[in-house]
């Protein structure tokens, strides 16, 4: 692809986040290959994927399925990994469990259930995260602390669906240290399902304000949209 303006601000973009990845990965005693960088794409156009594509990122998300559609479709000459992080109903499992490699955003067994029975066998099962809510504010959606272990136990019986972790999202309005007390209790969780047997390797959390803490509490997929491609309108 040609160099434009668009595409030298995501490729600087893209090297400052990864930048930031490896500053607060070190300033964690973490190791940088543990945490991998998602770039949420969500209501830019192709050109924006195709730039940060050439710049060597491979794993992008889509909240908006039709939007998302619309660029799988077109882009499938690109070696991309396709993260739904967007709400999950039913109406849109089918064309998930077809078309995406992750799923971040599980909260019900209903939905899991329909993935696992609509994923075609000739792909690998498809990995996902269950969105646990653990600020006060319940409108971000995910599953209370109490249905996180039941859901966990069904989900990990399912044969097309890989079970692989949590994801969060803190209040956006709430303060530095109260979402990091999210993601705090976010690792703790996972470690509980671990204890329990539940084999887990993943912790979804942190978008482009607050990245750091999440890398601090664990995370090992960031989120990043405005960050790598600019506001959304
Ligand atoms: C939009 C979105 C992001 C990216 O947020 P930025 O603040 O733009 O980095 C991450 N995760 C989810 C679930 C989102 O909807």
């Amino acid at each position: 692809m040609k160099p434009s303006p668009l595409s030298d601000l995501i490729a600087q973009n893209l090297r400052q986040i990864r930048q930031r990845i490896r500053d607060a990965a070190h300033g964690a005693g973490r190791n940088t290959t543990e945490i991998g960088l998602l770039a949420v794409s969500k209501t830019k156009p192709m050109e924006a994927i195709e730039a940060a594509y050439a710049s060597g990122q491979r794993a992008f998300g889509e909240n908006y399925l039709q939007d998302a559609m619309e660029k799988i479709t077109q882009l499938t000459n690109l070696d991309i990994d396709w993260h739904f992080i967007g709400k999950v109903q039913s109406n849109k499992t089918k064309a998930i469990a077809e078309n995406f490699h992750w799923v971040h955003g599980l909260a019900s067994l209903k939905h899991a259930r329909r993935l696992d029975a609509q994923r075609p066998t000739a792909l690998a099962p498809l990995n996902a995260c269950i969105q646990v809510n653990l600020s006060q504010q319940d409108s971000k959606g995910g599953v209370s602390e109490e249905t996180l272990l039941p859901l966990a136990q069904s989900m990990s019986t399912l044969k097309n669906i890989r079970l692989r972790g949590l994801m969060t999202m803190p209040d956006p309005e709430s303060s530095a240290s109260e979402q990091q007390a999210v993601f705090r209790k976010c690792r703790q969780l996972q470690e509980q399902l671990i204890d329990k047997g539940i084999f887990l390797d993943t912790l979804s959390m942190g978008m482009s304000k607050d990245l750091e803490a999440a890398i601090a509490e664990g995370a090992t997929w960031v989120r990043i949209g405005t960050a790598i491609f600019g506001q959304r309108s």
